[in-house]
This record gives structure tokens, sequence and C-alpha cells, in this order.
């Protein structure tokens, strides 16, 4: 006789999370793990979570078995919603508890080597060791729901715009996105390699080469960059790409993208059109090309007013331009000064200039370089109030004062609390430079990406003054993150030449690095654009946080090291054979 096997079941009615005072009576049972025990002798009371959130359950230990429990245990527990006579303010559950007829342990676990509890003053590194436990807590999770929610309401209003979704290779050759790339050894073939795709922007061209005409992917993207707070090896990006819409066109898919994803994912409504600030105007007037425009403190040209002052440097610079911080006079000794002056030789300026106006009169070190008509016109030009400070910069390079001001600007913003939490600030940014100086090199290289279409009215400006030409690339802003960006690319094989001259490409790279992408170009392209949004960056700015590292289930340290796994780690000898490679030094 065959012998039924029996198999296991967990019973569940309701979400720990998920009960109200309208449950009080029923009969529901609950899966989850033991977030907290306490145990008051004949009353035995456990919070218990699960994805939903936090339960406090009870249990007479005179009526019921009790089975040994400790934090993490995983268990199962019915019983009867009843009303608490001290209701919980800061759990939603917390007008009810369960008074517990049966509990189960599922599973026992060992002592957690961090705190599971939502707040937790645990160092990052150990809690990206033990992720899977980090991410028990309510306030990650959460985060994750929010990531999910994007990507569906993404594919929700593509999928309404006729947009298919396509896969492009992950083992791809090099793309021309401006980072160092990934690369993966072939076996079949000593001495080549992949590159893991920094986007997938040849691909998506060549599929509208292929006349799919709206194509869309959730894309994982690889660039081997230095990490910051809001950067990592690996991210994913919302990648989009259309033919025959111009600028505008794309601009008002994207935004409409995006504003689907805010309603769907925080009901917040996002007001369209939006804002569209050019690349000039932005790094004028904030200092930035991802201005956060939810604060003023614009940065104001007052070389015309110190040009009279006989403080040589502001005479003899030819820019000075300044920030007024309001209420800040008071606030701005000598150690602020020096604080906030760390910021200035990174933009190539020694240190910044400080005035304040207090008690009616400006003064600071430089005060004594003024005249008394020079002071009358600055305190007009700002309108200078009581306990106003200005801060200063000059340098003959106007990059380095408008940039400059503007990491004061943002740090200033940050540290004086200028934005309020929950406000949503979305603009897009248009009209960049084709161009600009490698930092590294000093040589001409796209902003963009070499594909970018110039400004048809700068075309006759692409071999005499390169630096001069702007293009119809654009980045959409949100909160001061560069949230996304994209461009028309170039469809006419002769601009495209030009720009490859004027990069100093010589036929031999274009042919090594995309020789088939060009060749592509050749057989009847349609004008086509697109745009790629963060989709970390998304996450990072709908739930509130400004470390990637919280969106991304398994990321990378600042070390580009996934504590979890240890990746990178080294590999056998026998491996590397097979893929001829053998490890030099250090
Ligand atoms: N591939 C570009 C990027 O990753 C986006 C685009 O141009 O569509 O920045």
């Amino acid at each position: 006789m065959k012998m039924e096997s029996i198999e296991e079941k967990f019973v569940r009615t309701h979400g720990c999370g998920t009960l109200r005072a309208s449950n009080v009576g029923e009969k529901v049972s609950i899966l989850g793990w033991v977030s907290k025990k306490r145990n008051l002798g004949s009353l035995l009371f456990l919070d218990i979570r699960d994805r939903t959130g936090y339960v406090q359950v009870c249990a007479e230990t005179d009526s019921i078995e009790i089975p040994e429990l400790r934090n993490e245990y995983v268990v199962e527990i019915s019983g009867t919603v009843a009303k608490k006579d001290v209701p919980n303010k800061n759990l939603p559950t917390g007008e009810i508890e369960i008074v517990a007829d049966k509990i189960k342990v599922i599973n026992t676990a060992n002592q957690p080597p961090i705190s599971t509890q939502e707040v937790t003053d645990a160092n990052e590194d150990i809690r990206l060791k033990y992720r899977y436990l980090d991410l028990r807590r309510n306030v990650m999770q959460s985060r994750f729901f929010i990531r999910s929610n994007i990507v569906k309401a993404t594919h929700e209003f593509l999928d309404n715009n006729g947009f298919i979704e396509i896969e492009t290779p992950y083992l791809a050759p090099s793309t021309p996105e401006g980072a160092r790339d990934y690369l993966v050894p072939s076996r079949v073939h000593p001495g080549q390699f992949y590159a893991l795709p920094q986007s997938p922007q040849l691909f998506k061209q060549m599929l509208m080469v292929a006349g799919f005409e709206r194509y869309y992917q959730v894309a994982r993207c690889f660039r081997d960059e230095d990490l910051r707070a809001d950067r990592q090896p690996d991210f994913t990006q919302i990648d989009v790409e259309t033919s025959f819409l111009n600028q505008d066109e794309i601009l008002t898919l994207g935004e409409g993208l995006v504003a689907n994803i805010f309603k769907k994912v925080l009901n917040y409504d996002v007001k369209l059109p939006l804002r569209r600030m050019d690349y000039s105007d932005a790094v004028n007037n904030y200092g930035s090309d991802k201005p956060d425009t939810r604060f003023d403190l614009k940065l104001i040209d007052c070389k015309a007013v110190f040009a009279k002052s006989t403080f040589e440097t502001y005479v003899n610079n030819k820019y000075v331009k300044a920030i007024k911080v309001e209420n800040f006079a008071h606030e701005l000794s000598r150690k602020k000064q020096d604080q906030i002056n760390l910021t200035a030789p990174k933009f190539n300026m020694k240190q910044f200039g400080y005035f304040k106006f207090e008690n009616g009169a400006l003064s600071g070190s430089l005060v004594k370089f003024l005249d008394e008509n020079v002071i009358a016109e600055l305190v007009k030009l700002f309108d200078l109030k009581e306990d106003d400070a200005l801060i200063v910069a000059t340098s003959n390079i106007l990059r380095d004062v408008n940039f400059g001001l503007g990491a004061v600007r943002s740090a200033l913003a940050k540290e004086l609390g200028l934005v309020k939490p929950g406000t949503f600030d979305l603009l897009w940014v248009v009209h960049f430079p084709l161009f600009e100086k490698s930092e590294e090199t000093g040589e001409i290289t796209p902003c963009h990406h070499p594909f970018t279409r110039p400004c048809d009215e700068d075309l006759d400006k692409l071999e005499t003054e390169p630096y001069n030409v702007y293009s119809y690339a654009y980045d959409i802003v949100i909160n001061g993150y560069e949230a996304g960006g994209g461009s028309l690319r170039i469809y006419n094989q002769e601009v495209q030449e030009r720009i490859f001259n004027v990069l100093g490409f010589t036929k031999e790279d274009i042919e090594r690095k995309f020789g088939f992408f060009v060749e592509s170009l050749k057989y009847g392209t349609p004008p086509h654009g697109g745009f790629a949004l963060g989709l970390d960056r998304l996450t990072m700015i709908l739930s509130g946080t400004d470390n990637i590292r919280d969106v991304i289930a398994f990321p990378k340290n600042l070390s580009a090291v996934c504590p979890c796994t240890s990746a990178p780690t080294e590999v056998d000898e026998k491996q590397l054979e097979e893929l001829h490679i053998k490890i030099i030094g250090e």
C-alpha cells in the first residue's frame, strides 16, 4: 500500500500588521517571527512580526502550553482578537492583541548577531553582512515594496503607451557611457573580454533601427566608478527609447511616466508639464546642473559692485558671485567659516569671503576694503536685512565659482533645514553643452555620449567652437538628484562623423569600439531618442532615504565589496587557467 505523504500546512488568516479593532472577537491565525518577549509570570506577551507589521500576542501561561520561545523563532499562533485596555499608540495594531490558544514553533533561531528592531545603531557593514536579518525590519522592507510598485507603475504606463519590453545582453562589448567597464574574460576566446554594459545604449538604438519604435527595459547597468552615497557598481535603469518623437514629445512622455509612478506609489499628484530649465540658468542661478529648487539661496553676480572695492582679488578676478543666507550671521563664527572653507579647494579656490549684516551694519574682515557707497550698493543689491550673511566666491573660472557656491548652497540648506520633508521638486534641465573638458585628461569628451544630437542652430560651430555647441540632451531632476536623463540621437551619418572627428576618434578606434553600431546606422535609421531613469535613485527619493544601499537588497559598500557574500573573492587556480589568466602581483 502506498503511504500518504503528510504535507506540512501553515495556517494564516491575517497578516500580523493588518489586524484592527474591527477584528475584535475574530478567531485568527498568524505566521511570523518573535520580535520581543515579555514574561510576566502568569502572562506572556509576544510581539510577532511579518512583512505586514507587528501585533501583540498575549498568552495565559496556565491555560495553554507554552513552548520554548526566543527572539526570531518562527511561529504559528492562533487565538482570538481582543481589545487592549491601554492602546499602544506607536503601532497600527496597537488597539488590539491576540489572546493565544495555540503557539507552535515552526523553527528555532540562533541569537541574531544584529538587532532586528526597527531602530538600530548597528554599523552599516555589519548590517550588510547579515543583510537577511537587517531586511527583516519593516522599515527596510517598506522600501522594497515601494521599489516594486515603481516597477509596476512603469510597466503599466509604458504598456498603455505602446511600448514593449526587450532584453539586451549583459555579456556585451564595451559601451561609451564614459565610465570604466567591468570586464568578463572569455574562456573560449583566449585574451578576449566581454564588457558588462554601462547601459543598453547601443542596443536600444539598434532596436530603433530595427523598427521597434517603442522599447523599454528595466535594465541592470554596470559601471566601475568611485562609489558615493548615491552610486553603486551595478544599478538598475528604466531604459526607454522611441522613434519619430521630438525632444518636447519625449519629455512629455518621460514626465508622464514619472507622474504615474508618483501617483501610483505615493498617491502624489505631480503638476504637469514640468518646468524646463536651461542648463546655463541652472548652473548660473543654483550652481548645479541638478538644482534643488525647493529653497532659494540663489547665486547672485556681484562683480560690478566689488569691482569698485579696493580688494584686489575681487577687482582683478573675472567673476565674483555670492549667496545670501538669511538669519545666519549670528551663526557664522570663525569656526563655521573654516568649515565652509573646506569646500573651496575642491573648486580651485582658497576660501570664500564672508560678510554679516548685524546691528544695521555690514561687518567682516573684508569690509575695510569697501567704502560707504560700495556698502550701500551691496545692501541694496542683496536687500540685506538684520542677521543676513553673504558668502562670496571669486575666480577667473566661472565654472568654479558656480559649482563651488552651489556645493555650499546644498550643504547649508541641509544643515539649516531649509527643505520641508515630504516635499517634491521635479524639473527638466535641458540644453546641455555637447562637450566638456575631461577632468582627468583635460581632453574634449561628450557630456552625455557621442551619439547625442547637437542642436541644429549650433552645427556650424562644431569644429570651430565645440564648447559652445549645445545638444538635445536633458536630465530629470528630483529634489536635487539627477533621477534620469537622455537625449535625441544623431541619425545623420555626416554629423556623426564630424562628432567623432572633433573627439579625435580615429577610423580604427571607431571600427574597434563600435563599428557594428555605426554600420547599423547606414540602413535607414529613424530619428530617435530616449532616456533612462535611475530606479535606485527614484526609490531613494520616493522612500525618503539618501542612502542608495537602503533600496538595494544586497548592495556593495563604499569599497565595492558585498559584505554579505564577500564578493569579489579569489577563485580557484583552475578557473583562472581555463580563462587564460595569470595574476601578477598584488
Ligand atoms: N544611456 C544613457 C545613460 O545611461 C541614457 C540615455 O541616453 O537614454 O545615461
